[in-house]
């Protein structure tokens, strides 16, 4: 905080310096709380990351919270305001997924990790932005508004957790949470010049979590370092009864590797992510990064990953089947919006008309193009052509995987193949939209961890993400490799001019 703003200046903070200052009753929780909607109701109007505030809520949890600080039993978030995608259940918070088919739906179940969270002391500040149902890439998909790139608000923050990497960035919130089905925690992370991590898939619950595509969807931290990251993933990681899929498998402390050395640490640097049609400048950032960790010790080895030119057909088949399965709960009954009948007394003339003219306008049109094509690629006669032939491909992606791990530690990658686009660039082009997700998707398909982490700036000062990727519940190596890299580096710390 600078000394002309005081206290109203502890919205920079990290999460562990927060910590600090809280448990030496240098400022408050309530203070901490106050400097961050000051930051909001500066800057929100701009940058537009927050659905849903929960002021009220918050300054309660700020008190429970202070109370235990006062009486020296804090816990690792007590008193740190964070900010939640709006497609995690809050209890009696509005859960909207960015949709208007959920626009007024309050939950009346918490999701396993904003319970964790909680047990932990956090303050939950807000609901953030999103592509509607985390489809998309860039939050133009939101049924309700677009989030503006903090470093430039013409340009989108990427998607689909563009609201928390927005909110981070500007300074918003102290950390958030995002979901990644496809990169949708990595690729906003990178353009927002930020921290982003998704966890191997098993990880973290997701119970509680609105699913897309439940064989892909993993949440993870979105942060303003290295170190925050792993103390949220510390928090959120773990088998959890609610959740069939998620590990049995002991959690590590993630915070214990960081600032071990990476001397000798092979970094697979794959043929297939250098390709023609990469931005220039984020080639030459991610090269130098790995340069970078060369000179901190690592071993660069090229790699080949000969499947990734099928990721992104793959990926769309199988995302889009599992959507169209899982959104076919939202019909008018169960959930959320009901769509009034032609004289809007009526609900239709009868069950199927009420079904269709709630989905026809509960839902927007990237939804509705992914149910059309999930819902055709499951179909009799289709299957066995696009599920079933996505699926052994999907094989295919994970063993490339395998192989290449039997070589290296980690891999090294762009996140993203551009910086954040201008806002309606990509917006009419679904294809191209879909083929900004390239370097991300892969590693869901593999179900493997991976870290996006500032490695540089576009001459036009937008920010370029170097990413990490790891084996399966191998997080510690990739926050060991990150945090070498960030300690290294001053990327972390540059902030946008808002
Ligand atoms: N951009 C990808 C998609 O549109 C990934 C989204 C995500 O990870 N939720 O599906």
């Amino acid at each position: 905080m600078t000394r002309r703003e005081g206290k109203l200046g502890l919205y920079r903070l990290s999460i562990s310096e927060a910590r600090e200052l809280l448990d030496k009753r240098k400022i408050t929780a309530k203070e901490l709380l106050n400097a961050i909607y000051q930051r909001i109701a500066s800057v929100d109007s701009k940058v537009k990351a927050f659905v849903t505030l929960s002021k009220e809520q918050a300054y309660e949890m700020a008190d429970a919270s202070q109370k235990e600080i006062n009486a020296g039993r804090s816990s690792a978030l007590s008193g740190i305001p964070l900010a939640i995608k709006d497609n995690m259940c809050t209890k009696g918070i509005r859960t909207t997924c960015s949709s208007k088919i959920l626009a007024d739906f309050i939950p009346p179940y918490e999701s396993t990790v904003t319970s964790k969270l909680g047990e932990n002391g956090y303050i939950l500040i807000g609901k953030t932005n999103l592509d509607e149902f985390a489809m998309g890439s860039s939050t133009e998909n939101s049924g309700f508004f677009t989030t503006k790139n903090p470093w430039d608000i013409e340009r989108i923050p990427g998607g689909s957790s563009g609201g928390s990497a927005a909110a981070v960035a500007a300074d918003e919130c102290i950390a958030a949470l995002g979901s990644d089905t496809g990169g949708s925690i990595r690729q906003p992370a990178a353009l927002c010049g930020v921290v982003g991590l998704k966890p191997t898939y098993g990880r973290v619950s997701r119970y509680g979590l609105v699913a897309f595509a439940s064989s892909l969807d993993q949440i993870g931290p979105i942060t303003k370092n290295v170190k925050d990251s792993a103390i949220l993933l510390n928090i959120i990681s773990g088998n959890d009864s609610c959740d069939s899929t998620s590990a049995p498998i002991a959690v590590p402390d993630f915070t214990k590797v960081l600032g071990n050395e990476i001397k000798g640490l092979k970094i697979g640097i794959p043929r297939e992510y250098f390709i023609k049609g990469m931005g220039r400048e984020i080639e030459k950032s991610v090269k130098g990064a790995i340069k970078k960790l060369e000179s901190l010790g690592a071993i660069p080895v090229e790699i080949s990953l000969p499947h990734t030119e099928y990721a992104v057909a793959t990926y769309y088949v199988l995302a889009t089947s599992e959507a169209s399965s899982n959104l076919a709960r939202y019909d008018g009954v169960k959930y959320g919006f009901r769509a009034a009948g032609r004289d809007s007394q009526r609900e239709g003339k009868d069950l199927m008309e009420m079904y269709m003219n709630t989905r026809a306008q509960g839902f927007g049109a990237e939804v509705k193009r992914r149910i059309i094509l999930g819902t055709y690629t499951l179909s009799s006669g289709y299957y066995d052509a696009y599920y079933k032939k996505a699926q052994q491909v999907r094989t295919h992606i994970k063993r490339d995987f395998e192989e290449a791990f039997k070589a290296v530690d980690v891999i090294a990658t762009p996140t993203s193949p551009t910086p954040a686009f201008k806002i309606g660039e990509k917006a009419d082009d679904p294809l191209k939209m879909y083929l900004s997700d390239i370097f991300t998707i892969s590693v869901n398909l593999a179900g493997i961890p991976a870290i996006s982490i500032p490695c540089g700036f576009t001459s036009s000062n937008l920010p370029v993400g170097l990413q990490i990727i790891g084996k399966h519940f191998d997080e510690e190596t990739i926050l060991k490799a990150a945090y070498a890299y960030e300690q290294s580096t001053d990327w972390h710390k540059r902030k946008p001019n808002l």
